[in-house]
């Protein structure tokens, strides 16, 4: 997300502060106070008073000391290192990052939706996993999701009641900052505060996205109110965006704390706008209502899950558990992967067997993994060295498939070798969908503080815009969370990810943490569905056995296979006319240009930690118009 604001002066506000001052009060920026209730104007240029009226040139790249952040929008990144600065740690600073993403990058994040934050502690040595992901209503069947026998199409669900799970963003913040944090919530809530009432700039990305979801926008009474234009267009390049309503919800969970989103007022109007969609009179869409209770959301809770984690060649790699998948199929894959001694192969050789792991880890991921509430999932065969070094046999290594993977056997790999009753394993076959292919939702945010405390953490609203409903009167989106859940054609098939009451749908999101010799080495992720695990994925192999510095594994072309019904593999463009696109055509790799299926793959964020105490923070350079990184000391 580039700032279209001209670029003047250095660092924000909050270069002079001392360590531990607090933020200037909400208005002390000049957010004017009549702006609230006020529709965004398009004048364009920098909002008069914004808190980051004075903003740095923006960089995808940044080395130096103490704390770093790599977000997809500067005001996030900017907002993780004004608390840093101020003497916050990594989880306050993400925090704050995500608070701002919410109102600056509100089509891909934001409190209508959830994450998780893998979070690694300097002091203790140890790696949480805060699992807040979007839970399925108490009233929420997997029958709600079929008609006449046959599936709800998946546009239709998407924009829909019946997608809504419940949302676990402000509890995970609020988890976040109080077991592991040093501010409240109330505090690094500030400036997303500010930024919403003082507004931004409109970008190519938040013009963009409002573009792609135009039609189902308007159809949506509060969502028009709030991102279209008085003609119902989209709100142009240089526009001033404000967001008063978001600026009056955080201030709400910034006096009242998390009970006052899930709780009272706010709510009642998630509610309200999930049962009764505000539906534009005479729209044509059906927007079908939900199942959501008041006693869903105060009932709502995160877990607190310790980190899966693997060991590839020198290195420990962490991430999360169920009810992501991200975790086990990355730590699956590079299982496979460890088995070859990758020196002295070529890249095409190397990306052969990063497609070839990646098939079969996705075959597994599809057949076997849902929340670990619901599901015994082979958890532990799957990440057995053994049974990589058994399933590695059906990596041809001399020619690519063209059939998709059948799953293994990963309970003849357990201490308790007899699957789940009731659960059968089986295979999704086929391609992912065609929202797994694009790379427009979902953010990823990498921080690092001067302690050596470090966050990586993957939020969502799940698809591009949500559901699409806002919530009215409170300024952000709902998600569209239990799209996730796998609805079979038969609605009697067993599936270890299919709907109930109260299960989590199983996700794709990956942050990462590596460490080397006991010292962090790398933290990573990505947004784009099931595309998550195969960028993180390419760009670990990338960094690790091709040996390119982290910018340019991070910014290289991808290539994403994710068991694909007739073995093709997704490729960025830019990979079609890399010197390794023919080598791996000679292979008998069929690549699909991804360009025809939402484009780029994977806008992530990364830190590498160097042995002389200094730290990069790299975010995308190009894709979803590049991110930006910063370090607390610039070197
Ligand atoms: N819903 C996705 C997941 O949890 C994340 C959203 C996306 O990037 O598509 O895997």
């Amino acid at each position: 997300m580039k700032n279209t604001t001209p670029l003047v002066g250095l660092l924000l506000l909050c270069a002079s502060c001392s360590p531990n001052e607090k933020l200037a009060p909400i208005g002390a920026g000049g957010a004017a106070p009549g702006d609230a209730g006020a529709v965004p104007d398009a004048s364009g240029g920098g909002a008069e008073g914004d808190p980051f009226a004075q903003l740095p040139k923006i960089a995808p790249t940044a080395t130096g000391r103490r704390g770093a952040a790599a977000t997809v929008d500067l005001r996030g990144t900017l907002a993780a290192i004004e608390v840093l600065k101020r003497g916050g740690n990594a989880v306050d600073a993400a925090v704050a990052a995500a608070g701002v993403l919410g109102v600056t990058d509100p089509f891909s994040c934001g409190i209508g939706g959830g994450g998780f934050m893998l979070i690694y502690l300097a002091d203790g040595d140890e790696v949480i996993a805060l699992d807040h992901r979007e839970t399925a209503p108490s009233r929420l069947e997997a029958r709600l999701y079929y008609e006449g026998g046959a599936p709800v199409p998946f546009d239709e669900l998407v924009t829909s009641g019946l997608s809504v799970g419940v949302p676990g963003t402000v509890r995970g913040w609020s988890d976040a900052l109080r077991r592991y944090g040093t501010l409240g919530l109330g505090d690094v809530l500030q400036r997303a505060i500010q930024v919403a009432e003082a507004g931004f700039d409109v970008d190519e990305t938040f013009f963009e996205q409002t573009g792609r979801n135009l039609s189902r926008f308007q159809a949506i009474t509060s969502t028009k109110a709030l991102f279209l234009g008085p003609d119902a267009k989209p709100w142009p390049v240089g526009a001033l965006f404000k967001n008063p309503d978001l600026a009056a919800t955080y201030r709400l969970i910034a006096e009242g704390g998390e009970k006052a989103f899930y709780e009272g007022q706010v709510a009642a109007a998630i509610v309200a706008a999930v049962k009764e969609p505000p539906v534009e009179p005479g729209s044509a869409l059906d927007v079908r209502a939900g199942v959501l209770e008041l006693s869903d959301l105060r009932d709502y809770e995160t877990r607190v899950r310790p980190a899966l984690s693997t060991t590839y060649r020198d290195y420990a790699i962490y991430g999360v558990g169920l009810p992501s998948s991200g975790g086990i199929a990355v730590a699956e894959a590079l299982d496979l992967l460890e088995g070859y001694d990758m020196a002295p192969l070529t890249p095409v050789e190397v990306l052969h067997r990063y497609l070839g792991a990646s098939r079969l880890a996705f075959a597994d991921r599809g057949a076997f993994l849902g929340d670990p509430e619901f599901v015994d999932a082979p958890v532990k065969g799957l990440l057995s060295k053994d049974y990589a070094d058994a399933r590695r046999a059906q990596i041809d290594l001399a020619a690519a498939p063209s059939a998709a993977a059948e799953p293994g056997d990963p309970y003849a790999f357990q201490s308790d070798p007899s699957p789940a009753p009731g659960r059968a394993r089986k295979a999704e076959g086929g391609s992912a969908g065609p929202k797994d292919a694009g790379d427009n939702e979902t953010t990823h945010i990498t921080v690092s503080d001067a302690a050596g405390n470090i966050v990586s953490y993957t939020c969502t609203i799940e698809y591009e815009g949500g559901n699409g409903i806002v919530v009215p009167g409170y300024g952000f989106l709902l998600n569209n969370e239990l799209t996730d859940f796998t609805i079979p054609p038969d609605p009697s098939a067993p599936h270890p990810n299919v709907a109930e009451p109260g299960k989590r749908p199983r996700s794709s999101m990956s942050p990462t943490i590596v460490l080397k010799d006991g010292k962090p080495a790398l933290a990573l992720g990505s947004p784009g569905g099931s595309t998550i695990i195969t960028t993180v994925l390419q760009i670990l192999v990338n960094h690790i056995d091709l040996g390119l510095p982290i910018d340019e594994a991070l910014a290289a072309p991808r290539l994403s296979q994710r068991n694909s019904g007739d073995g093709s593999t997704d490729a960025e463009t830019a990979f079609l006319s890399a010197p390794e696109a023919e080598g791996l055509a000679s292979l008998g790799h069929a690549l699909s240009d991804a360009a025809t299926l939402g484009g780029e793959i994977g806008a992530a964020t990364a830190l590498r930690f160097h042995g002389d105490g200094t730290v990069t923070a790299v975010a995308e350079p190009v894709r979803r118009h590049g991110g930006s990184a910063m370090v607390e000391q610039p070197r």
